[in-house]
């Protein structure tokens, strides 16, 4: 079943689309478009610098302040692996009175059976599974096949889904993998359909590497749309490795895509370091839906102090377009307030 939250986007954004055409303007604020932020989890555990805990949930308060709505706030996995994350247990209890509220969607990534066992102990409601399109990655990154990760899965996102939760199931190197290069989109497929079949709500296409271009991506969607996955059940998440990230974005909203990962001020990998993730940034996407008139609840200004404010705690200039020119124009009123 679709998600009622998706369901209920794609058809404001289809009634709004046909109100404009009728020459009415529309009468609701629903978001035409839905902005998944990551940059607390996927941001945050690509930086060398670990951000305090207090800092992780001011940073969330700040972007739903902001006006968004779905946020992965930490991850689940061992601390020992990325002890960027090993706060998640104090992060989410600070964010209690967030994650209760109807209106907002926090999200926690999850390895396995007992990363959503702690999800679950914390009354989470939303999860984030992840295994990789190409087998090698996937051997690479979670030393099992892809086929045990399915198995493993078929367990883990069963038991999220009979404590009642939603389940999000990334799916990455689907544009192309570092060890593979092209990825068959025949196994993009065959995963999407398997992890829907074991109850994942919404599938994230993930461009790990940064290697899709705008055509593959219309082919992927329509593929996959062909299929039998719903458009409604698709997000991108699109990664601006070499600069195609907006284009890639642009290419999936005009084949149906309502669904987009961003990180505020493109957190999330140093620009010198290999393997930099090149998160696509929030607030890049937001100015550019809301400057063609896509409405996505979220106020650019407001995000845009979110990631001045994220960019502090870490002590680096971070590389979003938007986040850039925020900051450009806000030394420029100090000037001209200054010369004043
Ligand atoms: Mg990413």
């Amino acid at each position: 079943m679709t998600h009622p939250n998706l369901r209920f986007q794609a058809r404001g954004h289809y009634e709004r689309h046909v109100a404009k055409l009728h020459g009415a303007l529309p009468t609701d604020s629903t978001p035409a478009v839905r902005i998944y932020e990551v940059s607390p989890r996927d941001g945050l555990q690509n930086e060398s610098v670990i951000v305090p805990a207090e800092d992780k949930v001011a940073l969330v308060r700040r972007l739903v302040a902001a006006g968004v709505r779905d946020i992965e706030v930490t991850s689940f996995v061992k601390p020992s692996w990325i002890p960027q994350l090993a706060d998640a247990k104090t992060v989410i209890a600070s964010l209690r009175d967030l994650y209760t509220r109807d209106d907002l969607r926090l999200w926690a990534l999850i390895p396995n059976r007992r990363g959503l066992e702690r999800a679950i102990d914390a009354d989470l409601r939303h999860i984030a599974t992840f295994m990789s399109a190409s087998e090698t990655h996937n051997k690479k990154n979670l030393n099992r096949t892809r086929r045990e990760s399915i198995t493993g899965l078929a367990e883990v996102i069963g038991t999220a889904k009979e404590s009642g939760q939603t389940v999000r199931a990334y799916l990455s190197t689907v544009f192309g993998c570092p060890y593979e290069g092209d990825v068959n989109i025949e196994d993009t497929i065959a995963l999407s359909l398997d992890l829907l079949s074991l109850g994942a709500d919404e599938i994230a296409l993930g461009d790990t590497t940064g290697m899709g271009n705008p055509g593959q991506v219309v082919e992927v969607v329509r593929r996959l749309t062909d299929a039998g996955v719903p458009v409604e059940r698709i997000a991108l998440h699109m990664h601006d490795t070499r600069g195609t990230a907006l284009a890639n974005v642009l290419a999936g909203y005009q084949v149906g895509v309502r669904t987009f990962d961003g990180s505020v001020a493109g957190v999330g990998g140093c620009p010198y370091a290999k393997g930099a993730s090149g998160n696509a940034a929030s607030d890049d996407l937001v100015n550019l839906f809301e400057a063609m008139g896509v409405h996505t609840g979220i106020q650019i200004d407001r995000l845009a102090a979110a990631g001045v404010f994220l960019a502090e705690r870490l002590g680096r200039p971070l590389p979003g377009r938007y986040h850039q020119f925020h900051m450009g124009s806000s030394s420029d009123d100090d000037a001209q307030s200054q010369s004043a």
